[in-house]
């Protein structure tokens, strides 16, 4: 028997072909998607890995930045840089070619770049993300074997998952990742007792020590899944990995060739990165809410501009106004009880920047959105409106458009980058509604009806 091969080489080109259209697309409203690369010295490997990642930008459309320093650079000089390129509107991507000299602080330097840019997923706000299940940006290494295997449908859930190599980059958020998934992880590493003791209880065995020919025929069982993260340089110039592949290849029932498996995925996985990251930046700058009208379009005579008296947007503050407002989303949300409704308001109103705008005519609320500001770490400062409750009439009437201009304003009076709201699947009027104010959909935020 022998393995199939989880082919990285052809994976790649496949998904690259359609970064360079998503590429495309973002060139098309306005400029390339761009990545700054930081390479620091003079380390031959390295080198080599910045020059794939550059040629790797071009074939997908990606603007790529190569800045150079000398191994006696200050961790200053290179701070500097950084908030440069955190600041500027051409570079979605900041990568830091690791390792860097000893007298730089690594961690600083990765914290120095805007969680919103890190395209490696190493600042400490993506591996947070990891952590609770939900990161922007994944490290693009594990980010890879995860899509070699989802590519190969190898199921994860409920299997044994061995990764020999513990190290922040790749064994540690590739154990998380596929815990996430469902499966049983254990973590091997230059100090664990007896290796192949775990190796053999593995169904997918992921191997990235950097020690060549570590996992031989004997540690493996038979139909085991081998990714060999391994990139070892050997004497005579040739590339290999951690693995005896010629013999565990007869054991496996998959298995990734050094060169050609995760190499390709892991430089493919950074444009994708930073293709996502240019994609959330432009629905940002896109967001312009159409300006307010009073007049609009009715519904039932399509030909006829009406023109509305609109009334003044003021914030509840009482308990009688919030009560009002509850009227009005009972109407239109017959589900809502009004016990949990007004309690969770009011309660929310007294701790957690929860606010209600509302519209009133003669003296009754006819229309209200309720809203707080958020501080989002990728976008900044947001008004986030969480329920927006509009129905047939009160879009026709003009009611929500008025709340929404109110509410845009009120989020540029604070300083808001965006204004954000969440609808629920069905409710195809409104998200048209939506689209028409000028919200962009993103597919950012998932629900499901159950
Ligand atoms: P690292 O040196 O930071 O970590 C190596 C890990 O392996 C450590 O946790 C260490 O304890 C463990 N280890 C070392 N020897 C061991 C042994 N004999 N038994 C058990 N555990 C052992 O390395 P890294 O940056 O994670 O890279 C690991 C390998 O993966 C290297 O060969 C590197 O070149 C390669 N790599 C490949 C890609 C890719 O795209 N294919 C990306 C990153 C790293």
């Amino acid at each position: 028997m022998s393995a199939r091969m989880l082919d990285g080489r052809t994976l790649s080109k496949e998904i690259r072909a359609s970064l360079f259209e998503r590429s495309l697309r973002i060139k098309n409203n306005g400029r390339a998607p761009g990545l700054a690369v930081i390479l620091v010295g003079n380390d031959p490997a390295s080198k080599v890995y910045v020059r794939n990642k550059s040629k790797a930008c071009d074939e997908c459309g990606v603007m790529s930045k190569v800045f150079l320093f000398p191994k006696t650079v200050s961790e200053h000089e290179l701070v500097e840089l950084i908030e440069e390129l955190n600041a500027s509107n051409e570079i979605d991507g900041i990568l830091v070619q690791l390792p860097l000299p000893e007298h730089v602080n690594m961690r600083n330097i990765i914290g120095c770049i805007s969680a919103s840019k890190d395209v490696d997923g190493f600042h400490l706000y993506n591996v947070g993300g990891l952590v609770v299940g939900g990161t922007i940006f994944p490290p693009c290494t594990p980010y890879g074997v995860q899509l070699l295997l989802e590519t190969a449908k190898i199921e994860v859930s409920g299997k044994n998952v061995v990764i020999v190599g513990a190290s922040n980059i790749v064994g540690k958020p590739m154990a998380l990742m596929l815990l996430q998934k469902g499966a049983t992880v254990s973590i091997c590493h230059i100090k664990t007792n007896d290796l192949s003791l775990y190796t053999r209880l593995a169904d997918i065995l992921i191997v990235a020590a950097g020690k060549p020919g570590l996992i031989t025929a004997d540690m493996v069982k038979n139909d085991v899944v081998v990714i060999d993260v391994g990139i070892n340089r050997m004497p005579d110039g040739s590339i290999t990995g951690d693995v005896d592949f010629d013999n565990v290849k007869h054991k496996a029932s998959w298995i990734t060739p050094v060169p050609g498996g995760v190499g390709p995925m892991t430089v493919t996985m950074l444009i994708e990165n930073t293709i996502k990251a240019a994609e959330l930046r432009m629905s940002i700058n896109n967001l312009e809410v159409t300006k307010w009208s009073n007049k609009i379009r009715c519904k039932d005579y399509p030909n006829y501009l009406v023109k509305f008296d609109m009334p003044t947007v003021i914030i509840a503050g009482t308990e009688n106004e919030v009560k009002e407002c509850y009227e009005v989303y009972r109407q239109l949300r017959p589900a809502l009880t009004r016990k949990s409704f007004t309690e969770q308001i009011l309660r929310q109103m007294k701790s957690d920047n929860y606010k209600i705008a509302c519209i009133k005519k003669d003296g009754k609320v006819v229309a209200c959105a309720g809203f707080r500001i958020l501080e989002t770490l990728s976008w900044g400062k947001a008004l986030y409106i969480d329920d927006l409750i509009t129905d047939e009439m009160s879009r026709n009437r003009g009611h929500a458009s008025h709340l929404i201009t109110w509410l845009q304003e009120e989020a540029k009076r604070l300083s808001c980058k965006q204004l954000h709201l969440d609808s629920g699947f069905a409710r195809i009027n409104a998200h048209r509604f939506y689209q028409n104010s000028g919200f962009h959909i993103r597919s950012l935020h998932f629900s499901k009806e159950l």
